[in-house]
């Protein structure tokens, strides 16, 4: 089935927008299929169970959370054809930063529909992206499936979420771009200190600098000038704050 077959089966009702992404340099986008805590995110997820910060985001904006919902319940297919369209109208790198999943998750799983449909969503975000494209997952089979799609014609990388300590060197040794929230830390200055002693003998691992630079209150640094969540063989820790 073709993509613009699709979209001919798809009423005119409410369609998902492209959202911003305050992390980013201006005018990024972010590209999101569910809100946070949903059936979208995975039961391992340890922050599901912990309290995830992206859950406590919407409670505080609840129109986010309500969006998110909108998204999962109109599916993969309605949801990607509503960002395709949108993404079409824009010029190859004309968007500094794209970033999947700024809320929730995306599903586990995808019919073959849906895959190729994806599969064009990844392409219309690497074609936009000019500084790249940021797309993490909480599971390692999640980001084996979205890997796989990406691969078929992009060159966009997928991160798994790691929410150990252990499971990010796992990741890191094993070749898999990762990233992890480090909490460990009574103040923010503290996470932000013992993360970068983390790194310090991690091979090409970084601590987040838009998060040092948070924290530190000096020139703030934004995804787009720094593009390490693009690359595969760059780790992130992001300090809590
Ligand atoms: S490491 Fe760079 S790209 Fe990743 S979140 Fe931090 S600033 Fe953005």
């Amino acid at each position: 089935m073709s993509i613009s077959t699709i979209t001919g089966t798809i009423p005119k009702t409410w369609r998902a927008k492209l959202g911003t992404f305050s992390k980013a340099l201006d005018g990024s986008i972010g590209i999101n299929f569910s809100e946070s805590g949903s059936v979208n995110c995975d039961d391992s997820c340890l922050m599901k169970a912990k309290g995830c910060y992206a859950v406590h985001t919407e409670r505080m904006k609840p129109s986010i959370h309500t969006s998110g919902e909108r998204k999962r319940a109109q599916g993969v297919i309605r949801t990607a054809m509503a960002y395709i369209k949108q993404l079409a109208r824009l010029n190859d790198n004309s968007v500094p930063w794209v970033r999947f999943s700024v809320f929730g998750s995306v599903p586990a799983s995808l019919t073959r529909t849906e895959a190729a449909v994806f599969t064009e969503l990844l392409k219309q975000a690497e074609r936009v992206g000019a500084g790249g494209v940021h797309f993490p997952v909480e599971t390692e089979a999640k980001r084996a499936l979205y890997q796989a799609l990406a691969s078929e014609s992009t060159d966009i990388v997928v991160r798994v979420s790691a929410q150990t300590k252990g499971a990010f060197k796992a990741a890191v040794y094993s070749h898999t771009a990762a990233s992890v929230v480090w909490t460990k830390g009574e103040t923010k200055r503290e996470r932000l200190a013992l993360a970068r002693a983390f790194v310090s003998d991690i091979p090409r691992a970084i601590v987040c600098p838009a998060v040092a630079a948070t924290i530190e209150k000096t020139a703030s640094v934004k995804c787009g000038e720094c593009t390490a969540c693009s690359k595969s063989d760059i780790h992130v820790v992001y300090p809590q704050h």
